[in-house]
């Protein structure tokens, strides 16, 4: 497979995904967590397809396309260890009900580490039945891996929701 036709399988699944994710979390009460905002892409998304939720964004740097800018109090600026902790204080613990993980680097060991680091804090920030989407394996006891939609090879994007 080319490496086009792989980055285009990518989106595919994360758009699945994430649509999949917005549907089962329809009826939990929560926000919605972004973390990645990256030049905006996805955040741009969830604003379409979890329309009236309050969408909290994290990365340690806004160069997001001037249109995907989400407003500085929804915005948690920093490295992802500190600001997820920072979440837990300001939302508390059971706050999201939708949680997007996009953390991917170039650096394929690096980003694996970094989001099983992010794991414990990722979990507590979930309600019950709130479903996680992931571009990387994240593990926590409390967390159950979901189904992906159809077409979406096992591997390339992951789900899992709170217990
Ligand atoms: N979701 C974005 C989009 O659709 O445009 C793409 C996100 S990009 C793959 C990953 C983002 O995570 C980058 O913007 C990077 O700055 C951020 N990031 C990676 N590691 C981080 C860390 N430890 N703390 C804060 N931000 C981090």
């Amino acid at each position: 497979m080319s490496r086009l036709d792989s980055f285009i399988r990518r989106l595919e699944a994360q758009r699945s995904c994430l649509a999949d994710a917005a549907r089962r979390s329809r009826e939990t009460r929560g926000v919605v967590l972004e973390l990645g905002l990256g030049n905006g892409r996805t955040f741009d998304h969830l604003r379409e397809i979890c329309a009236g939720r309050d969408i909290y964004v994290f990365d340690r740097q806004v160069a997001a396309h001037p249109d995907c800018i989400p407003a500085p109090d929804r915005m948690f600026l920093g490295d992802f260890t500190q600001t997820l902790k920072d979440a837990r204080a300001k939302l508390g613990d059971n706050a999201a009900a939708m949680i997007h993980v996009d953390l991917g680097s170039g650096d394929a060991a690096a980003s694996l580490a970094l989001a099983a680091r992010l794991a414990p804090d990722i979990a507590a920030l979930m309600a019950p039945r709130a479903v996680l989407v992931s571009d990387q394996p994240v593990e926590a006891p409390d967390l159950a891996a979901l189904p992906l939609p159809e077409g979406v090879r096992p591997g390339r994007y992951f789900m899992a929701e709170k217990r």
